[in-house]
């Protein structure tokens, strides 16, 4: 039986217990963020696992507090050499993030980071599952969480018809997961909520056989597990184009600073035009006469919201002619390009120029 969507439904007896018992002996115990509640560690994982596997953050998250290990030096350091060290980790709004909650808490909160959920949902970057995971794992916080993986055993368990991020639909499952809290056994009740949609019910595959809800569950027994939650409605992704000029010049090559708002914010690139000829005109400008253009094979790239095709143009500067110099422009090697914050594609077409 599918529940009526807008009206809340009843938690499942003993759901919590069930799943605070499997947690003591099934969960996850060791992951380098559980052994702390200090809230700016917790901050960090649970920023860096918003949208990233749990294997690919623990060398991040460790390099990271090897650099920063507490949130003053965080909030100190120059926001390139933060973006250099979440390069790979994607979705770089959340580093710009990260770095000005710490700015934020060392001018504005004392230096000292906050535990309630309240203040926590005010910092950049942190929603109301982040605050209250965080104020549950360091202080024991009476909060619920409702991450990826919980959405999906919520969804699954009680049967919750619609997408997720459709906010009817949302709310109704910040409903279930409040009511299903339990009283005492937060921590362990919130780790393993978590662990269960990380490890058991898990997106294509889940292991009821080995689920502590399985006795009822409504996708299971209806036989419907992957058909919960349901997914995104389908729209066709607008497709748009993009010059990049690839200058060369003495065995460098010409970066730029993106700007701080819209995609890939503050990371170096290739400089973007609408066509070759405005890249070659710019080119020109730059050093005075080129040898040579040529064409390199497009790279595609896709985001959430369109999907990008990039049309690297190489340009070879001729002479000696002095580059003009402007804010936010760098000649660099490809040594220095590769170890700065590059978005993934430019660090493809900045691997394989030829520099000669
Ligand atoms: S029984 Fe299966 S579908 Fe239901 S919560 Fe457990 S793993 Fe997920």
């Amino acid at each position: 039986m599918s529940r009526a969507k807008g009206k809340a439904a009843p938690p499942a007896a003993g759901f919590a217990s069930r799943v605070v018992a499997w947690q003591r002996i099934h969960g996850r115990h060791d992951l380098p963020w559980q052994q702390t509640r200090d809230p700016y560690r917790i901050w960090l994982s649970e920023v860096m696992l918003q949208q990233t596997q749990v294997g690919t953050v623990i060398p991040y998250y460790e390099r990271f507090l090897q650099r920063f290990p507490e949130v003053a030096s965080l909030g100190a350091a120059d926001i390139d050499e933060v973006l250099a060290l979440w390069s790979g980790l994607g979705y770089y709004s959340r580093g710009r993030n990260l770095h000005a909650a710490a700015v934020r808490i060392a001018r504005e909160l004392g230096g000292r980071f906050p535990t309630d959920r309240a203040t926590l949902e005010s910092l950049p970057g942190v929603g109301r599952s982040t605050a209250a995971a965080i104020a549950a794992f360091s202080v024991g916080a009476h909060e619920a969480i409702l991450d990826g993986n919980v959405k999906r055993v919520l969804a699954r368990h009680f049967a919750i018809e619609g997408f997720p991020g459709v906010s009817s639909v949302e709310k109704q499952l910040w409903a279930l997961a409040e009511s299903l809290l339990p009283a005492g056994d937060v921590e362990a009740y919130t780790q393993g909520v978590m662990d269960l949609g990380a490890t058991l019910c898990t997106r294509s595959r889940p292991r009821c056989v080995d689920c502590p809800v399985a006795n009822s569950c409504e996708a299971h027994r209806s036989g419907r597990e992957v058909q919960f939650p349901s997914a995104r409605p389908k729209k066709v992704l607008p497709h748009k184009t993009t010059v990049m000029l690839v200058l060369v010049r003495e065995g460098r090559l010409l970066l730029t600073r993106r700007p701080p708002s819209g995609i890939w914010g503050e990371l170096w690139s290739f400089p973007e035009f609408d066509s070759a000829h405005a890249a070659t005109e710019y080119a020109v400008r730059q050093v005075g006469r080129l040898s040579g253009e040529t064409e390199l094979p497009p790279v595609a790239h896709g985001f959430s919201h369109y999907r990008l095709t990039i049309q690297p143009l190489r340009c070879v500067s001729s002479g000696h002619e002095i580059t003009v110099s402007e804010p936010g422009v760098r000649w660099m090697s490809r040594e220095e390009a590769l170890a700065s914050s590059l978005p993934a594609p430019v660090r493809v077409i900045a691997s394989d120029v030829e520099l000669d």
